[in-house]
């Protein structure tokens, strides 16, 4: 199966988990949404509807307040109408009474006994007949408070306070008589009228108001309530599933107010719902890019490299069975050229790299970024590309035959690569990448810029390391590991001067011997490597320090330092200063009698940590050193930043100076090196009285190697150095009667 770029590129389906909320639902069909949609106000939402009750209540409020204001100012015109009656009924009554026969205009017209029947039977009460020239004639029944004077009193009334009765004047022209007369008449009727009449405009005014409520509730219903309810509907629905709302056409006019409220409500909602589905597809594009791509490089990451790796694996038949190159690719120490020309420089060389290896291979190759400094490449064989190193080679000459441009500076960039072919080396591909890692990893080993084949040995290799390890952390539990100490020596005075400690593991077994030693440059690189390097350095450094301290109270030894390994994963992954501190009170030594030994690996980790901390040490007094100096590349420029007391030359450079004039010169320069910045420079290695001669030439101020002595077991250190005589000579004498 051949894959193209297009399908590299091609959509695969987002993780679950990323996509989480973004789940887009399986739409509904338009039917649906109609059947669904006509949800108009119905009798029991108007009744139930909020906003109708109170603009019923208003309604009903303004109805009642209005007759209420008609009532009052009616009131009193009724009750006018009412006496005006009453009024019209006394002088019905009274008229007949007044006699025409008597002209006389002193004499009462009026017959007793009409008079009674008058008092007896009609509203009439009492009444006080005046002639024309208002002169009373007579009074008949109960009295009145109304007495007339003048002419002026002739348009009195009045009415007691109980509106029980009602006084009026009646004149010629009202009676038929030439008489005025005033009479009091019964108006208790007007005022039980008059409330009647109060209480059928109430009630009147309540059916009013009840009706035009009711039939404003309709109204509201029908213009208000329907639209808003269908309104409120479709923003619910839009607020439900606002990415894909079902919201059904609208049955309202668009032309009045209220339909083309809703006309532009559902374009929102419309565009709402096609808003987030732009931004859904544009998230999950991105998502897609980010949990598949590699955003520096733009290359599939290591997830979409497996799942490609997997889908071109599968797509082989029984009968033809296509065989893929796997490589895996690491660039040599880029750490570096990210901590010293910055992450500019490093991305832009990443990118550079991306690119290379993409326009190098052919299109069915699937090139992908898989970790910072780590590229993964596969693709199936050909005769081109026989074999899966021929891929490893094809692409570590792409890397190293040209320089990197990188702003106008030429970067030379290295790698390693491990190869390695399905399915010879597995089946499964993430068995196959991790076997290409593995035989990556021997590449770096190996001294990197290299490429190496997955073999199944290297299995086997990395199953002994495992059982080294664990066999390590028992040898730590089981007091397997003691600590030897080689002696170091002022080269001048040929005074011992200090002692390097270095550990050592005796791993007992069934053999003859009983057991076997096992060397540090075997077991502390796993032990690094596995983290297990921080409780085996403590134990190192509590012993060595108790031993110093022991050679002062015990044996008289006031100055031998001694100089402990500390490996750059102590700095990293421990509070290194902190326990030297604490472990120097506890034992009770003196700073300036430790001293620690790092290589240049440190300064490959964080920098500015590691100069913090080597000066946190430096600060508590304990001596710094670098150890195998000369064998790495990156402290020259740091030298002058840390605070270090000491260089101390690799036993390389000693074993070849006095026949490989290189390696002579590196030793002599570095003994320049530490003198010129005042520091002191001590050489290990130093195996024989040439050796010796040669560092004295060069000025070189320390020594320590197998001419004076190899590491000793503590009691042995102690007896070499109590009797050694302080002279270098005596190591010649001693070779000698060997
Ligand atoms: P190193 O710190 O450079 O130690 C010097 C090594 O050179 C020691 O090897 C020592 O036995 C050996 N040596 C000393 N003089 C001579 C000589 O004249 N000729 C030759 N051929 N070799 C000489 P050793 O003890 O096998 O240790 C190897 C490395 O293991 C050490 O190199 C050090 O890096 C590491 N190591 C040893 N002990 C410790 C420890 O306690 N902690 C840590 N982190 N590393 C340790
Ligand atoms: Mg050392
Ligand atoms: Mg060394």
């Amino acid at each position: 199966m051949i894959v193209s770029s297009d399908q590299l590129n091609s959509r695969r389906p987002v993780p679950s988990d990323l996509m989480g909320t973004l789940t887009i639902e399986k739409k509904r069909t338009s039917k649906e949404d109609a059947s669904k949609s006509t949800l108009l106000a119905s009798p029991a939402h108007i009744w139930s509807s909020r906003i109708s009750w109170t603009i019923a209540f208003y309604l009903f409020l303004l109805i009642a307040l209005f007759q209420t204001l008609v009532l009052i100012l009616n009131i009193d015109k009724v009750e006018q109408q009412k006496l005006a009656q009453v009024r019209e009924i006394g002088r019905a009554a009274i008229a007949p009474v007044l006699s025409a026969s008597v002209t006389d205009m002193l004499t009462s017209p009026a017959s007793n006994e009409g008079v009674q029947r008058l008092l007896n039977n009609t509203i009439v009460r009492g009444m006080t007949i005046y002639n024309n020239q208002l002169d009373l004639i007579k009074s008949y029944g109960e009295p009145m408070a109304l007495v007339l004077m003048d002419q002026n009193s002739l348009g009195k009334t009045f009415r007691t306070a109980n509106g029980d009765s009602y006084e009026v004047v009646y004149r010629g022209g009202d009676l038929g008589r030439p008489y005025v007369v005033t009479a009091k008449l019964d108006s208790s009727k007007v005022a039980d009228e008059l409330n009647s009449f109060i209480r059928e405009t109430i009630i009147v005014t309540f059916i009013l108001s009840g009706l035009a409520t009711s039939v404003l509730m309709i109204a509201i219903g029908k213009l208000l309530l329907e639209p808003i309810l269908f309104m409120r509907e479709n923003l619910m629905a839009a607020s439900r599933e606002p990415e894909d709302p079902k919201i059904s056409p609208s049955p309202f006019d668009p032309r009045n107010e209220i339909g083309s409220a809703i006309a532009i409500a559902q374009k929102l909602i419309r565009q709402n719902a096609d808003n987030i589905k732009r931004i859904k597809s544009a998230a999950e594009d991105k998502i897609h890019k980010l949990a598949y791509y590699d955003t520096l490089t733009g290359l599939p990451n290591r997830t979409s490299f497996l799942q490609t790796l997997s889908e071109c694996l599968r797509a082989g038949t029984d009968n033809e069975i296509r065989r893929y190159a796997v490589v895996a690719l690491d660039l040599d120490h880029f750490k570096d050229i990210n901590d010293s020309m910055g992450h500019n420089v490093g991305d832009a060389i990443l990118r550079g790299v991306g690119r290379r290896l993409r326009m190098a291979l052919p299109d069915t190759a699937t090139v992908s970024r898989t970790g910072e400094d780590e590229f993964a490449v596969t693709l199936p064989l050909n005769t081109d590309l026989n074999t899966a190193r021929d891929v490893g080679a094809r692409i570590l000459n792409v890397i190293r035959n040209e320089p990197f441009k990188v702003f106008n500076e030429a970067f030379q960039v290295r790698a390693s690569v491990g190869v390695a072919t399905f399915p010879d080396d597995g089946v499964d591909p993430d068995q196959v990448l991790k076997n290409a890692d593995i035989a990556l990893n021997r590449a770096k080993e190996e001294g990197r810029d290299t490429i190496k084949e997955y073999s199944e040995d290297f299995d086997r290799v990395v199953q002994q390391r495992f059982q080294l390890l664990r066999d390590l952390r028992d040898a730590l539990e089981q007091d397997q590991l003691t600590l030897h100490y080689q002696p170091q020596l002022d080269l001048k005075t040929g005074k011992i001067i200090g002692s390097e400690a270095l550990i050592r593991w005796w791993k007992p077994d069934n053999s003859k011997q009983g057991g076997t030693y096992i060397s540090p440059g075997e077991f502390i690189p796993v032990a690094e490597q596995s983290g297990l390097i921080v409780p085996i350095g403590e134990w190192v450094m509590r012993e060595a320090c108790k031993q110093a301290r022991l050679w002062q109270t015990e044996h008289g030894m006031k100055d031998v330092r001694v100089a402990v390994n500390v490996s750059a994963a102590q700095f990293s992954q421990s509070d290194i200063v902190d326990f030297v501190r604490k472990t120097l009170k506890e034992v009770g030594l003196e700073a300036r009698m430790l001293e620690l030994e790092v290589t240049e690996s440190v300064f490959m980790a964080d920098i500015n940590h590691t100069i913090q901390t080597l000066q946190n040490l430096h600060a508590l007094g304990v001596e710094l050193a670098i150890d195998d100096f000369g064998t790495g590349y990156s402290s020259l420029s740091y030298l002058r930043q840390f605070p270090i007391d000491r260089l101390k030359i690799d036993q390389s450079f000693i074993r070849n100076a006095l026949n490989n004039q290189d390696d002579a010169a590196i030793a002599r320069t570095i003994v320049r090196l530490a003198h010129s910045l005042s520091l002191k420079v001590i050489a290990e290695g130093v195996e024989t009285r040439e050796h010796e001669l040669f560092l004295l030439e060069e000025g070189c101020d320390e020594v320590q190697g197998y001419r004076y002595s190899k590491p000793l077991p503590v009691a042995d250190f102690v007896k070499f150095t109590t009797s050694y005589d302080g002279t270098l000579d005596s190591f010649d004498r001693k070779m000698a009667r060997a």
